[in-house]
């Protein structure tokens, strides 16, 4: 009785102190310096087993195919050839030998699923059948929060993280308070899955695979990490990023494995450098082109949805069926031509608002951004800017002689601030828009912007780009991803709306 009175009041005081002084707890998050624990050989063979580089019986003595109980012995030829393979992953030397660098990249902050060699049957050994989101709109529910991170910042860092997905796959995700088909929540140490969570550093998160009846997915983040979210600076500190985190675990809940590609999302390891410019700068993600391969190879390309349209593209034929897109990523005209770009695709379409023909993005920006950018053709230089997001500046021209554009020059992005889209006026302004519904001026002379400032309280939300509505500029079509807006720029008021697909008569 006397005992537990006086934890009551240990406790009390603790929790008083917790939440009186939430700022100390902050300021002891001094930056880190490493202190490497002595990595030893059985660490490494830990590693190789937690993460599937081991068949697991092989270490543990059960579940052995042939239903031997006894253990059995890693040979040296085991280990040459599960090291050299740890290394191949991590693009390291394939000496086969547990040496200083691979000690290294074994003890880096990485995700707590496992780096299949066969996919199939790592999925088979842990006794999951593979399945797949078998509807175009998929649920999720955030469960919990963590302390590091304002609540509201967890919910837009994952619906973020669902729309990069989303971009590339015909599938939309839309947040739920509770029973969601993704389920997020902070968990600490051991919380009743079988993978318990390791304390501060090392695994950082896991996640399921969809698992079927009912079809379902799951992430769990490691609380004892010290989340941050987009912060260059907090993140050389040696903390965690949460929105790159939650891309890659939702990779998982999409059915993706990691991948053998060192700068992909769903590698398992982000080094800090991948995240953080030379100037301290948050870097932001983006799909790498082999995560956009490995989830189309399960979901298909966001285009797919297909219209009929009847006797628009050749009269003489009657019924032609063409795609239509169905989202506005970006927009620019150029020469009486648009362009719309959703996915990784490209729409032309013509002055009536046919859509004349749908190319690759590739073949249209040799050597540029693939997905997630804005483009504006910039007036006084004639040069078609592309801002990829969080990325570089890639500029082109249009050449006669190879009947498309080319690149002119790369330079790197003088922003960190998102873009959300960009327009251009015939008066040589170009202006960028962040997703703040804020603008600024952009140079591409000087290479620089002047500072943002709020839009106009009647300018549409959202705006990827517009293309010149009347000659003398007075009007502009501004696309957002699924609407037109005809906006009057010298009285500052929208005077017609349309969805995308009216505007382009694809319905
Ligand atoms: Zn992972
Ligand atoms: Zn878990």
């Amino acid at each position: 009785m006397y005992y537990g009175l006086v934890f009551l009041v240990l406790f009390a005081l603790t929790i008083g102190e917790i939440k009186a002084f939430p700022k100390n707890l902050k300021e002891s998050r001094v930056p880190r310096v490493r202190v490497k624990r002595r990595f030893t050989e059985k660490n490494a063979m830990d590693y190789l087993r937690d993460f599937d580089y081991l068949p697991r019986w092989m270490e543990i003595g059960y579940g052995a195919p042939d239903g031997n109980k006894s253990k059995v012995k890693v040979t040296e030829a085991i280990k040459l050839q599960t090291f050299g393979y740890f290394q191949q992953r991590a693009a390291l030397p394939q000496t086969g030998q547990l040496d200083a660098e691979t000690m290294t990249e074994m003890s880096r902050s990485r995700c707590g699923n496992p780096d299949p060699r066969d996919p199939s049957k790592t999925l088979n050994a842990l006794g999951r059948t593979v399945a797949k989101w078998d509807r175009s709109e998929v649920t999720y529910s955030i469960l919990n929060s963590t302390d590091d991170l304002p609540r509201a910042t967890i919910k837009k860092a994952i619906g973020d993280a669902f729309q990069l997905w989303s971009n590339v796959i015909p599938l939309n995700f839309r947040e739920v308070d509770e029973n969601g088909d993704i389920k997020f929540s902070f968990k600490v140490r051991s919380h009743g899955d079988g993978n318990p969570f390791d304390g501060r550093g090392n695994v950082l998160a896991h996640a399921s695979h969809p698992a079927k009846e009912p079809l379902s997915a799951y992430t769990h983040f490691d609380d004892d990490e010290w989340w941050t979210n987009k912060d260059g600076e907090e993140i050389e500190k040696g903390n965690t990023d949460f929105f790159h985190t939650a891309i890659h675990e939702i990779g998982h809940n999409l059915g993706l494995d990691h991948l053998n590609e060192k700068k992909s999302i769903m590698h398992e390891i982000t080094k800090p450098d991948n995240l953080v410019d030379r100037y301290g700068r948050y870097i932001e993600p983006r799909l790498h082109h082999a995560d956009i391969e490995a989830v189309q190879k399960i979901y298909g390309n966001r285009t797919r949805a297909t219209v009929t349209v009847t006797g628009t593209l050749n009269p003489e034929n009657g019924t032609k069926t063409v795609t239509c897109p169905t989202r506005v990523d970006a927009v620019f005209a150029d020469a009486g031509i648009t362009f719309i770009f959703m996915g990784n695709e490209t729409f032309e379409i013509n002055a009536k608002r046919k859509i004349l023909k749908k190319i690759p993005i590739p073949s249209l920006f040799p050597d540029g951004p693939k997905v997630n950018f804005t483009v504006v053709l910039d007036h006084i230089t004639k040069k078609l800017l592309v801002f990829e997001h969080g990325g570089d500046i890639h500029a082109y021209y249009y050449s006669r002689l190879f009947h498309g554009y080319r690149k002119a020059y790369t330079i790197s992005s003088p922003f960190w601030r998102p873009l959300s889209g960009a327009f251009s006026l015939n008066s040589g302004a170009t202006f960028l828009l962040d997703t703040d519904r804020q603008v600024a001026v952009y140079s591409v002379l000087i290479g620089s912007s002047s500072p943002f400032m709020p839009v106009h309280s009647n300018f549409p939300t959202n705006v990827r780009g517009s293309i010149r509505a009347t000659d003398d500029d007075s009007k502009h079509f501004l696309f957002t991803p699924t609407r037109v807006y005809l906006y009057n720029g010298k009285q500052e008021v929208v005077e017609k709306e349309w969805a995308l697909d009216e505007w382009l008569s694809c319905k």
